[in-house]
């Protein structure tokens, strides 16, 4: 540490784009007060970043590390939406390739910290060689974290664990009534990922190996909206467990959206105030053929205007494809937007004529519409979106859309029910007023302060130097 108790951190998160952004974000905040942060990435993930502004350029440095090559891996995996499952895991093989080249980049950079996300699970080992403090950075919720459990059990395996029904069963460690947080189909959708086979490491192990062997885990939180589970994960890890804040994005475009901007404003400019609703799925999800056919037919339905970010793509086949059903662009010619680019998500929700959200509750965009009031309907597909739907159910800022518990399925009607009672219908006011309620626990610059603060008299405080190993 410099001597006017600046800090040098590396910054290493996971590929996937709804990762970097909250990653880059906590970056920028940390840049601002005047430490050197050194944020790691492949070429191509760092060129498709948002642009910094020029005051950050002396203390907010982008290092690219280049991308190994691994067989079965398409040109341009690694800076993608349009990636599959398969494609996922060749890519985190990738990524453990990077061993050697991380631990002499971390070793020139002469770091105080180093952060990483849950796939680098070979980097607290390599920190500690080089006598660099280290932690892990969760952009996943606490609940999440809670509810993935203790390390040892994830690390040897649990028993409990063989098949995709046991792992819809709450742990026995959660105290709380989030009860059934992990769904059949969804734990069906993505067994295979998270179990592992022979030639493959599992998300499981990688969680469990960073969470046992971090120094301090650092999560996109605040106590004043998780309270109980921010203490379970301490109680489970017996380690630090510090909160740095919900992180509300400032800005996430990657690309130049003046013209593109402009119509959508347009568009949006002649609704009514309160009256839309925006839908999108985040980087990575997207519906089946069944469940798209089933969200435009609600939609019509619902007779609600829409705002659609449409990823038309599941998989890299071209039997993949999804389709909107006939006819459906005229018959909802004025009432919709159908986006099949990105979009400005951040700049849509900010729009006074959105009134709620169709999402998948992936923390980024559930931030991003909570920090502008907007409450949400949920419809998850896997991983941590489904404890972060309960939780938000629980808080009443966010309707689950009713689905088959054993194949997922949901009707045409019961999404257009779900879309009028949060937008429009009497009954759904709680959601709207709860929306309104909680905001200043996403969107509070003061707050956010406040967290980041705590966070770095942390880090100042603990490092080698002082002597706290
Ligand atoms: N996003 C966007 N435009 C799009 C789709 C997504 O800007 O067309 C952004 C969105 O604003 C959010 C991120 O991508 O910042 C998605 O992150 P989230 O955690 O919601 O979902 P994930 O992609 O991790 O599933």
């Amino acid at each position: 540490m410099a001597a006017n108790g600046k800090l040098r951190i590396a910054m290493f998160p996971w590929l996937a784009f709804g990762h970097m952004i909250p990653w880059l974000e906590l970056s920028k905040l940390i840049a601002q007060k005047g430490h050197q942060i050194f944020f790691i990435s492949t070429p191509k993930n760092i060129d498709r970043l948002p642009k910094l502004s020029p005051e950050l350029a002396s203390s907010l440095h982008f290092v690219k590390i280049p991308m190994p090559h691994v067989d079965n891996l398409p040109e341009n995996a690694e800076a993608t939406t349009d990636i599959s499952h398969q494609q996922v895991w060749y890519l985190k093989n990738a990524v453990d390739l990077l061993q050697q080249p991380m631990k002499e980049l971390l070793q020139s950079l002469a770091l105080d910290w180093v952060f990483y996300d849950f796939v680098a699970y070979w980097l607290p080992d390599i920190a500690r060689q080089l006598r660099i403090r280290n932690g892990f950075f969760s952009i996943f919720t606490a609940p999440f974290l809670g509810y993935i459990g203790p390390s040892l059990v994830l690390i040897n395996g649990d028993d409990d664990l063989k098949t995709p029904e046991d792992y819809t069963r709450t742990p026995k460690w959660v105290p709380f009534p989030t009860t059934v947080a992990i769904r059949l189909f969804e734990a069906r959708r993505v067994f295979h990922l998270i179990t592992g086979n022979e030639s493959n490491i599992s998300d499981f192990y990688r969680f469990g190996h960073i969470l046992s062997n971090c120094d301090v885990i650092a999560v996109r939180s605040c106590k004043d909206f998780e309270p109980e589970w921010l203490n379970l994960v301490e109680e489970l890890h017996r380690k630090p467990v510090i909160p740095v804040g919900q992180l509300p994005t400032t800005d996430n475009d990657t690309v130049d959206h003046t013209d593109t901007w402009r119509s959508i404003k347009e568009w949006l400019d002649k609704q009514e105030k309160g009256s839309v609703v925006y839908i999108a799925f985040g980087s990575e999800a997207k519906p089946s053929q069944e469940e798209l056919t089933e969200i435009a037919f609600g939609l019509e339905l619902s007779g609600l205007p829409f705002f659609w970010v449409l990823k038309k793509q599941i998989g890299p086949a071209d039997s993949d494809l999804t389709e909107l059903p006939d006819g459906f662009e005229e018959r909802t010619k004025g009432r919709g937007f159908v986006c099949t680019f990105w979009a400005p998500q951040l700049k849509i929700l900010a729009h006074d004529s959105v009134g709620g959200f169709l999402t998948h509750s992936g923390w980024s965009s559930v931030v991003e519409a909570l920090q502008f009031k907007r409450p949400l309907i949920i419809l998850t597909f896997y991983s941590d979106q489904c404890i972060n739907a309960k939780v938000l159910e629980e808080k009443k800022v966010g309707y689950l859309i009713p689905r088959d518990e054993e194949d997922g399925s949901f009707t045409r009607n019961s999404m257009a029910e779900s879309l009028k009672l949060v937008l429009v219908d009497e009954g759904g006011k709680i959601y709207r007023d709860k929306a309104k309620e909680i905001s200043g626990l996403f969107g509070d610059r003061d707050r956010q302060d406040r967290y980041l603060d705590n966070f770095l008299t942390y880090l100042q405080t603990h490092n080698f130097e002082k002597g706290h190993i």
